[in-house]
């Protein structure tokens, strides 16, 4: 039985949908087209037509166009060659634009769903393994007198196995789930190329005058994400991994002496300091800043338009009535 009941070209999709370009216009081409039980009674036989159709579910789902343009009013932009146009090599393969649209086959959705899936859960599970180091590391090192040593006890071996969990377990999870992205995130992260030093040169000249000096683009491994995965892989697991095993040895079986394990603790509490740091940016960056420009957009058209929808802010066309005026 097979997985999907169309057949897909599963190499050719693979290709195309670890490109950083929108990849709306070709699923769609992939697909089986409107079907005939298509309800639109048009004089000419338009079954199998692929094409788009402007209903814009694309463009506003797009997270690049929320970021960069919020709302997509005029109908003539809401196609995929805009959403081509919009997003360049700005895409970030979340393929929402790919389940939104009508013109995509079912299997084609699901396959695109599917298709990081892996990569996103060990994504996830990562994330939340090292911000619990991060909250236990900071209990055990400041809370330890405050709380019951039981407690203490438990975070301590939490913390332990969570450690051995991030270390070990999860680079053969990911090999396991999706070792094609795997190898496709170490060749990306380890190649550096004269473009990227082009893109730290205008984010410096960015950070100097944000006014004169616009965002470099946001494109997937940008040099700033690349720095940041390699200072996870190449940085803090290996010396927080060796100094946290050298800190339970000597504080459990007295193997190492007091004065190598002062120096040992402090190294492990410096990197784990630039990790928080480095993971608040990190977080900053991806979500927190958009969920502050949000909420500042949703105050600024209550106080102008009385509504909680913050679409009155971009559109001269979009008019909404006061609830409280019914
Ligand atoms: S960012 Fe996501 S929704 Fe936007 S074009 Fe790329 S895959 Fe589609
Ligand atoms: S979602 Fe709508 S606008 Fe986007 S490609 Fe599909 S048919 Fe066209």
């Amino acid at each position: 039985m097979p997985l999907f009941p169309m057949k897909l070209n599963t190499k050719i999709m693979d290709l195309l949908l670890d490109e950083t370009e929108c990849p709306v216009a070709r699923m769609r081409l992939f697909s089986e087209g409107i079907s005939v039980n298509a309800r639109l009674f048009v004089p000419d036989d338009i079954i199998g037509d692929m094409g788009c159709i402007a209903c814009g579910n694309c463009v506003d789902t797009c997270p690049v166009v929320k970021e960069e343009y919020r709302f997509v009013f005029v109908q003539n932009q809401r196609t995929s060659m805009a959403l081509e146009n919009m997003v360049g090599q700005e895409c970030r393969r979340c393929y929402k634009c790919v389940v939104a649209c009508p013109q995509v086959s079912k299997p084609i959705k699901e396959y695109a769903s599917a298709f990081r899936r892996g990569e996103m859960i060990v994504h996830l599970l990562t994330a939340g393994i090292i911000i619990s180091l991060a909250i236990s590391g900071i209990t055990l090192m400041h809370y330890s007198n405050f709380l019951p040593a039981q407690e203490i006890s438990i975070i301590r071996w939490a913390h332990r196995i969570l450690g051995v969990f991030l270390l070990l377990f999860m680079p053969v999870l990911y090999f396991v789930l999706d070792k094609r992205h795997l190898f496709r995130f170490l060749r990306k992260v380890s190649q550096w190329e004269r473009t990227d030093w082009d893109w730290l040169k205008a984010l410096v000249q960015h950070i100097g005058n944000s006014k004169k000096y616009p965002m470099p683009p946001r494109v997937q491994f940008n040099p700033g994400q690349k720095a940041w995965y390699l200072y996870v892989v190449c940085v803090m697991l290996p010396v927080l991994g060796i100094t946290g095993v050298i800190q339970w040895l000597g504080l459990d079986y007295g193997y190492i002496n007091a004065s190598f394990l002062a120096l040992i603790m402090l190294i492990h509490m410096v990197f784990a300091l630039i990790t928080d740091m480095l993971l608040f940016i990190h977080l900053y960056l991806k979500y927190l800043r958009n969920w502050a420009i949000l909420s500042l957009d949703i105050i600024r058209a209550f106080l102008k338009g009385r509504h909680l929808s913050y679409a009155l802010l971009y559109s001269s066309t979009a008019t909404f009535q006061n609830k409280s005026q019914g």
